[in-house]
């Protein structure tokens, strides 16, 4: 079997509202690039990334002459193809061989009849527990909705999704407003929901010292952890030692070098495992089994994803002895998805693993269509960028915090 073509398709996909996190915002939609992986024999696998809400497709067209008449088989090698850490130095790409790898695992999986969890050491569970993850939001440009700006509306969104799904831990992204509001927010979420685990992202933004203000004020409610309140392992280290309670990282440990440093020093108690960030779903599972002998906990991450990513993390949440953490999903912000029979569906707050030979999903194509038209029109995003703010960057530490009596809602084109 080998390798024939290699296609990567522009898509940009609704939300049902503007995102705000610590760097700026999701313009009321995700674009992601899914990349498809043809054999000689006909097989298609299925492969997907991000990229900051820009497009991806013209690094997947540079990396045909590459891959064309490659076994897909092969994944430990085409580690070395794609992403030999020293060769490319000088063209990091991790990313793009994680969504090569996820479409090689879909072939694989086709070719030999079973689903990508089998291959990756058989399920352990056969759905994945997931959490709400809230967001602040802006309104929705099409119709005024959705907007999330105070405690009130918080805790209102994250009743209707416990309704709707089942949710029983909720996270809040947070690295918008002054630390002392998202303090506020996060203890009315904590008094809504006593029962129910906690998690607060302020992406990494804040100074040492008002990490340990912000982390002391929480040590009391249902922490699942703290998540990046700081940006490095130094300073991870230093709040580690200061505060009771676990300190969760997906931006200082997303590498096996990171790793053992993390590992030889403690400054991070939770590795949150994203499928695109560390090259794949296998370096993940390698991950996770590192995590386990050293005792550290794990979850999934989400860098946001459609139903070709997400069938990634339930393969790799199904697997992992040592998941104990509820995973993380931007994916039930979506308004649609580019796979056959629509999004993936929660229970009881949790995804079910698709059983289908290879990843499980498949690309309805006439939504792949739409939605690559839809991005034409539209292009892409400043995801970094606040759209009620132009010429506004957040510094680490950020002191440049969002208003959060400004009523204005960004002209966000759609
Ligand atoms: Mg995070």
């Amino acid at each position: 079997m080998r390798i024939a073509d290699v296609r990567a398709t522009t898509v940009t996909v609704p939300l049902q509202a503007p995102l705000r996190h610590g760097n700026g915002c999701h313009w009321g939609r995700f674009v992601r690039t899914i990349v498809e992986v043809e054999t000689d024999d006909g097989l298609v696998g299925l492969g997907e990334m991000g990229g900051g809400g820009e497009s991806s497709e013209v690094a997947f067209r540079a990396l045909k002459p590459y891959l064309v008449g490659r076994d897909p088989q092969r994944l430990e090698e085409l580690r070395f193809v794609i992403a030999n850490p020293t060769a490319s130095l000088y063209n990091n790409r991790t990313q793009i061989l994680a969504a090569i790898e996820f479409a090689c695992l879909d072939i694989l999986g086709q070719a030999w009849g079973v689903p990508v969890s089998e291959i990756l050491g058989g399920r352990l569970r056969e759905a994945v527990p997931f959490a709400t993850y809230l967001f602040f939001r802006y309104p929705n440009p099409q119709d005024g909705s959705g907007e999330i700006r105070n405690p009130d509306q918080l805790v209102g969104q994250a009743r209707q999704l416990k309704d709707q799904c089942g949710f029983t831990t909720h996270k809040l992204k947070g690295g918008v407003f002054p630390p002392d509001y998202e303090l506020e927010c996060y203890r009315a979420l904590a008094a809504a929901f006593p029962h129910d685990r906690l998690r607060f992202d302020p992406n990494g933004l804040w100074s040492i010292e008002e990490g340990l203000r912000f982390g002391r004020s929480i040590e009391n409610l249902n922490n699942d952890y703290l998540e990046d309140p700081v940006y490095g392992l130094n300073g991870m280290r230093w709040l580690r030692h200061k505060l009771r309670l676990p300190l969760a990282t997906n931006t200082v440990v997303i590498n096996f070098e990171q790793l053992a440093a993390n590992v030889l020093d403690l400054a991070v108690d939770v590795i949150l495992l994203d499928t695109t960030f560390w090259g794949g779903i296998r370096p993940c599972v390698k991950a996770a089994a590192l995590c386990e002998a050293f005792q550290l906990g794990v979850s999934v991450h989400s860098s946001g994803e459609l139903g070709i990513q997400m069938a990634t993390m339930l393969h790799l949440g199904a697997v992992l002895p040592n998941l104990t953490f509820a995973a993380d999903a931007h994916y039930h912000h979506l308004q649609d998805d580019i796979i056959k029979g629509g999004r993936f569906r929660y229970e009881s707050g949790s995804v079910r693993v698709p059983t289908h030979p290879g990843l499980g999903v498949k690309l309805d194509r006439e939504k792949l269509a739409e939605y690559n038209e839809l991005y034409q029109r539209l292009g892409s995003y400043p995801y970094d960028q606040d759209p009620l703010r132009p010429g506004w960057t957040p510094t680490i530490p950020n002191t440049r915090w969002a208003d959060p009596a400004e009523v204005r809602a960004p002209k966000i084109p759609f």
